[in-house]
C-alpha cells in the first residue's frame, strides 16, 4: 500500500509556512505544523483546518521534538527585523537550539531536512548581485546579529550533520518575500507601505531611501523551497531562492502608492543601525539545479498582497 509522505513544517503558522503547508496538502502530503504561535497565527492556517491530512502542533522548536516524519522543513523563526529584535536572545535559541533539535529529529528517523536560511546571511554585501560562494559581511555584536548569526550558525550546524552524520540536508538562502498573510503590523517594508497607503497615512521612508531590495512573490519561492527538497541528495545548497531585480525603497514606495491610488507621501525616518545597503539574488544556481525561476512580477504579486490587505483592513478595522 502506497502511504503518503509526513512532512514537519516548523513555523508552519507563519507567513510563507502556511503557504507551504497548503501547498504540501494539494500534494497529498500528510503534514504536521507545528508552531508556538510568537509571530504566526491559527488565522494563517484557518483554510486548511479541517483537512484531514493536515495535524496542527503547538510547541516551541527550541524543546525537542519526538515524531516520526519522511521530511523536515525547519521555518520557525522571527523574521521580521521588529519581531525577532523584541527578544533577541529567543531569536539565537530558536535559530541554533531548534536547528539542533530538528537535526537531531532528523538524524535520528532518517529524514531529509530543510533549512530556512536567508539572505541576511552576506550582511551588508562587499559583492553584488550575491553568490552563494560569497562569505558575507555580516556583525556579530549589532541588533541585527540574533537573526543573522543565529541563522549563520544553523547552516554550520546543517554542514556539519552533513559531513558527521551523512544527513541529507537542504540549505535556502530566502531573499525578502512577500504576499498575503504577512502580519500587518509586522513591520516588514511591504506590508508596512501598504497598510500606510491604503490608509493614506504617510508612507515611513527609512534613511535616504537609496538602499535596495529584490521581492519574490510567496508562491514563487514555496515552489522553490519544494523543488528544492524534491531535488537530488547531492544538491545542498545553500542556494539563492529570491526575485532578481532591484528596486530602492523609494522607488517600492512610489509603486504600491500607485498601486493602491493612494494620496500618500513620503516622510523620512533614521536609518536602522546595519541596514544592508543594496541586496539582489544571483540565482544562477537555482535555475541550474532546481530548473527554478520566480514567474510572478513585482506588479502582479504587489496586486495580490493590496487585494489582501485591503480586504482584512476592511474587516478587522485593525489600529495602527
Ligand atoms: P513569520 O514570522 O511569519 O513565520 C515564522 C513562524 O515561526 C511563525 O509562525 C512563528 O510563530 C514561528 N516560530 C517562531 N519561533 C518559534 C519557535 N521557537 N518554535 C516554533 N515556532 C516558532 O516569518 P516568515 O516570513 O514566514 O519566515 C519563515 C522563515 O523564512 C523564517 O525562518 C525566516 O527566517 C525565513 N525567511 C523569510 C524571509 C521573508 O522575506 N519572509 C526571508 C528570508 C528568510
Ligand atoms: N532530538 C529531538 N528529537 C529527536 C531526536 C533528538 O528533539 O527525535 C534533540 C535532542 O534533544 C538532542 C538534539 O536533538 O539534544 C540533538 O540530537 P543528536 O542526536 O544529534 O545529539 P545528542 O542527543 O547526542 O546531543
Ligand atoms: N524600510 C523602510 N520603511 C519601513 C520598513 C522598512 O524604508 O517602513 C526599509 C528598511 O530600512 C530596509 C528595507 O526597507 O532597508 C527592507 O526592510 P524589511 O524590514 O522589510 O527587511 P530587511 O531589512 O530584513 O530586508
Amino acid at each position: 500500500m502506497k502511504t503518503s509522505k509526513r512532512v514537519l513544517v516548523t513555523g508552519g503558522a507563519g507567513f510563507i509556512g502556511s503557504h507551504l503547508c497548503e501547498r504540501l496538502l494539494k500534494d497529498n502530503c500528510d503534514v504536521l505544523c507545528v508552531d508556538n504561535y510568537f509571530t504566526g497565527s491559527k488565522d494563517n492556517i484557518a483554510g486548511i483546518m479541517g483537512e484531514p491530512r493536515l495535524e496542527v502542533m503547538r510547541h516551541d522548536v527550541t524543546f525537542p521534538l519526538y515524531v516520526e516524519v519522511d521530511e523536515i522543513y525547519n521555518l520557525a523563526c522571527p523574521a521580521s527585523p521588529v519581531h525577532y529584535q523584541f527578544d533577541p536572545v529567543q531569536t539565537t535559541k530558536t535559530s541554533v537550539h531548534g536547528a539542533i533539535n530538528m537535526l537531531g529529529l532528523a538524524k535520528r528517523v532518517r529524514a531529509r531536512i530543510l533549512q530556512a536560511s536567508t539572505s541576511e546571511v552576506y550582511g551588508d554585501p562587499e559583492i553584488h548581485p550575491q553568490v552563494e560562494s560569497y562569505w558575507g559581511n555580516t556583525n556579530p555584536i549589532g541588533p541585527r546579529a540574533c537573526y543573522d548569526e543565529g541563522k549563520r550558525c544553523a547552516e554550520t550546524l546543517f554542514f556539519d550533520y552533513w559531513r558527521q552524520h551523512q544527513l541529507e540536508i537542504k540549505v535556502a538562502r530566502i531573499f525578502n518575500t512577500y504576499g498575503p498573510r504577512m502580519h500587518p503590523n509586522d513591520g516588514r517594508v511591504v506590508s508596512n507601505f501598504i497598510v500606510q497607503s491604503l490608509r493614506g497615512a504617510p508612507v515611513t521612508i527609512y534613511g535616504k531611501g537609496t538602499q535596495t531590495r529584490s521581492f519574490c512573490y510567496v508562491d514563487d519561492l514555496v515552489e522553490g523551497l519544494v523543488r528544492l527538497m524534491r531535488s537530488p541528495p547531492e544538491v545542498t545548497g545553500p542556494i539563492n531562492l529570491g526575485n532578481p531585480g532591484e528596486l530602492t525603497m523609494i522607488q517600492l514606495a512610489e509603486k504600491i502608492i500607485a498601486l493602491t491610488n493612494s494620496k500618500s507621501e513620503l516622510v523620512f525616518h533614521p536609518l536602522p543601525q546595519d541596514d544592508p545597503t543594496q541586496r539582489e539574488p544571483d540565482i544562477t544556481l537555482a535555475r541550474n539545479e532546481l530548473d527554478w525561476t520566480p514567474s510572478v512580477t513585482v506588479d502582479d504579486g504587489l496586486k495580490k498582497t493590496i487585494a489582501y490587505f485591503d480586504q482584512i483592513l476592511s474587516a478587522n478595522n485593525i489600529s495602527d
